[in-house]
């Protein structure tokens, strides 16, 4: 028989996610620490029908410490709505730092361009008002682009993760990272696509093959945290 030994209990991920454990870290150490521009722009958001996309801070304030921990200086933004990943990103990277972010939709952007002018960081930040594929194109047609950036978070429309992965994953200097969000879609990726309401089908299923896919490319490592709505960090080895 194989002996295989068992894998050490790990703490269940919907335990993990229960909203009173949530709370607990938000309002133990997310909360207490969130810079207050930050508190600010995402108080902005709150009545925007679409709100629930910001991103959470919790999420935040692991993305700093990795902005932190790498001492990016160059990074890309692909989804920025009104802002909180981008303006979290501006205030823990260097007053050279730069930012280039992508989004088509400015209104949502001009809703936390207010909060972004108040933290003196505006300066860092490159919008363009664009889907982000053909602006990741262009950079690629520059080799000189290429390895060149630090740090990219994307949190855009799935079905182009794939997409946005093959053209980070040059962009990035080996040894950046790359951070993938929504990565587990509201949980439906563990549940059979029959208990899945029909507008998350597709991009469940888009989210499904990025996930499976990510995890066999050998060009970088990788961790899948159950943290929001679940966060793929990679970071280019090769
Ligand atoms: N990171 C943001 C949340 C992004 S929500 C925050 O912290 O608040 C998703 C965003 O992706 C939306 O603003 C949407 O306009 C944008 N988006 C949709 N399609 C896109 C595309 N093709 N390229 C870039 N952004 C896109
Ligand atoms: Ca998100």
């Amino acid at each position: 028989m194989e002996n295989i030994s068992k894998p050490a209990v790990s703490p269940n991920p919907m335990i993990l996610k229960s909203e009173g454990l949530l709370k607990y870290i938000l309002e133990t150490s997310v909360y207490p620490r969130e810079a207050e521009i930050l508190k600010e722009l995402r108080n902005a958001t709150t009545n925007h029908p679409l709100g629930f996309m910001g991103t959470s801070p919790d999420v935040g304030q692991l993305m700093a410490l990795l902005l932190k921990l790498l001492n990016a200086k160059k990074t890309i933004e692909v989804g920025v709505f009104t802002g909180y990943s981008l303006l979290l990103t501006a205030l823990n990277t260097p007053h050279d730092g730069k930012i280039i972010a992508l989004d088509p939709d400015r209104k949502a952007y001009e809703i936390g361009l207010p909060f972004i002018k108040k933290a003196s960081v505006l300066h860092k930040i490159d919008y363009i008002e664009s889907p982000a594929l053909p602006v990741l194109d262009k950079l690629l047609q520059d080799p000189a682009n290429e390895g060149t950036f630090d740090f990219a978070f994307v949190d855009a429309d799935k079905n182009n993760y794939w997409n946005y992965h093959e053209r980070l994953i040059k962009l990035i200097k080996i040894g950046g990272i790359v951070a993938y969000d929504n990565t587990l879609w509201g949980g439906t990726v563990a549940l059979p696509e029959m208990e899945v309401s029909e507008p998350k089908r597709e991009w469940r299923r888009f989210t499904l093959a990025f996930n499976e896919a990510i995890s066999k490319d050998s060009r970088l490592e990788l961790a899948f945290v159950s943290i929001g709505d679940g966060l793929t960090i990679c970071r280019r080895i090769r």
